[in-house]
């Protein structure tokens, strides 16, 4: 039998079809001009505490989309302290009521699927097509993540033992979780976290990225609507620099689950432990510096499609998007004409126009980082192909898609969160030095491999440390149920989203070995 074969992901809407394109696009329109407001939801209040900040598109400096309120040291507080009181109730709750208010959940995230996705678009800059996949991946986080706590934790285990005693184990949930979460999935990373947290026990303290509490606050309040108790899950704003080391140092936060950069992992990590008290758990995921193997046996034109998918899909701003791509040398020529070709196609502009590609970067800060990195590489290296910007460009945070031969991954200093691909040719016997070289990265995230040669592709898949290996398609877009999403090394602690063994580590387990 197939493990979760009776359960079905999410649908979506495909723009493709008159059908539903229609409705999805009005849908759309009802919220491009909407004007959002966020701040500290605690105790299920809205607060506004001190000036709130202005929210502007990525796509467009004169669009605002809301005003942001962050969280004071008032908030932390009372907002520690509802979590820690709230903990036993909820822990106490049988499990299936914590599911069934997930699978509420996911239905209130499909009805309210144009304001969400709008959301995506217009404070995240992501396209279309990325906010219906946020919608979709969201909604199976929380059906997924309900079916699995049923099963982990409706009654303990009875285990053998001498007769008269009774041994059984015990899932509980461990407390308050701090969930830090990234703009690049801001809707479906940061319920992700959340719900796992909360469907086994947990109380959250929820503190979205800087760049997307507008769409984090919609989606806390339609968890209170699902019927999350309001302490359980409380939303605090804030700048990561200024309320992350409060939250960390905290005594009354048992557990951290964080997805970002690797050096604030570690930053996190060192928080925790210089602290008193409790020894407490860290789940991270982190960045990649992921690769791609071509060889001479796969098809030119599946692997530019799958390339370019990897490379330039969200603007490259996936930990899991190829960022170097290795071609075996007599294939390159005509693999980098394609690339060219194909790159000549691409769109980029406004994300919510149904033919744009690729939207912009996340803000000003990351734009300035990709092109000065463009300028950088190409002294090692030579410029394959830059797709155009569009004439209004400036009004936004907009990056070419750029490709750039480069000689070795060593050359790369670190992760470049953006749509930049680097291309290093290979001969085949150096087939070992290039596993060597991307396993040196110390990363271990994502990895392609082309190759026509079923027994090579899965030797090099093997050989390769990564948490998520794809063989002859593209290497992002991991789907829950289907490939549970995370990394090794520098790319984080290993857990898997939305894979059987994820929910795990956010329980704690007793053993009761009565005498009777
Ligand atoms: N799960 C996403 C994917 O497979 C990437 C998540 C991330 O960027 O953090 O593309």
């Amino acid at each position: 039998a197939i493990f979760g074969a009776e359960r079905r992901n999410s649908q979506g809407w495909n723009l493709d079809i008159a059908h539903q394109a229609e409705p999805f696009f009005a849908g759309q329109a009802r919220f491009a001009q909407t004007q959002w407001l966020a701040g500290p939801l605690v105790g299920g209040e809205l607060r506004t505490p001190g000036n709130p900040v202005t929210v502007v598109s990525p796509q467009n400096h004169n669009e605002s989309v809301g005003q942001v309120h962050f969280a004071t040291v008032a908030e932390v507080n009372e907002a520690l302290d509802r979590a820690q009181q709230a903990f036993p109730l909820w822990n106490a709750t049988p499990v299936e009521q914590r599911a069934a208010a997930l699978e509420r959940l996911a239905d209130l995230l499909e009805q309210h699927k144009d304001e969400l996705i709008a959301l995506c678009t217009r404070e995240a800059g992501k396209g279309l097509q990325d906010g219906i996949d946020e919608i979709r991946e969201a909604v199976d986080f929380c059906r997924y993540y309900a079916i699995e706590a049923r099963s982990m934790m409706a009654k303990g285990t009875v285990l053998p033992g001498p007769t008269g005693e009774r041994n059984e184990l015990f899932i509980e949930g461990r407390g308050t979780f701090l969930c830090i979460s990234p703009w690049n999935f801001p809707l479906a990373i940061f319920l992700g976290q959340a719900v796992a947290a909360l469907v086994t026990g947990n109380t959250v303290i929820a503190k979205p990225a800087e760049q997307t509490n507008l769409v984090a606050l919609r989606t806390t309040q339609l968890a209170h609507e699902a019927g999350i108790p309001v302490d359980a899950l409380q939303l605090l704003p804030g700048s990561g620099a200024e309320i992350g080391p409060l939250l960390t140092a905290d005594e009354r936060i048992t557990g951290v689950c964080f997805t970002g950069s690797t050096a604030t992992a570690k930053a996190i990590n060192r928080s925790l432990a210089a602290r008193d008290g409790a020894i407490v758990p860290l789940i991270a995921e982190t960045g990649g510096q992921n690769a791609m193997v071509v060889d001479s046996t796969s098809l030119p034109e599946q692997v530019i499609t799958d390339v370019v998918h990897s490379a330039f899909q969200s603007a490259g701003q996936r930990c899991s998007a190829l960022r170097v791509l290795y071609v075996q040398e007599d294939v390159a020529p005509r693999m980098l004409e394609l690339l060219k070709g194909a790159m000549a196609e691409l769109s980029v502009g406004d994300p919510a126009l149904y033919a744009t590609d690729l939207g912009p970067v996340i803000d000003a800060n990351a734009q300035h980082k990709l092109l000065a990195h463009i300028e950088q590489i190409q002294q090692h290296g030579a410029l394959i192909a830059q797709t155009p910007l569009p004439d209004n460009a400036e009004q936004g945070h907009f990056v070419p898609p750029t490709a750039v031969e480069i000689q070795a991954i060593d050359q790369l200093d670190q992760e470049h969160f953006g749509p930049i691909l680097h291309v290093i040719r290979y001969k085949a016997e150096q087939l070992p030095q290039v596993i060597a070289d991307i396993n040196a990265t110390g990363y271990g995230l994502t990895l392609g491999v082309h190759s026509r040669n079923e027994g090579h592709a899965l030797r090099i898949a093997s050989a390769v440390k990564a948490g998520n290996a794809y063989i002859n398609r593209n290497q992002i877009g991991a789907v829950v149920g289907v490939q549970p999403f995370g990394g090794q090394g520098l790319s984080g602690t290993g857990p898997k989203a939305g894979g059987p063994h994820y929910l795990t580590r956010f329980v704690t387990e007793k053993t009761i070995s009565n005498n009777i």
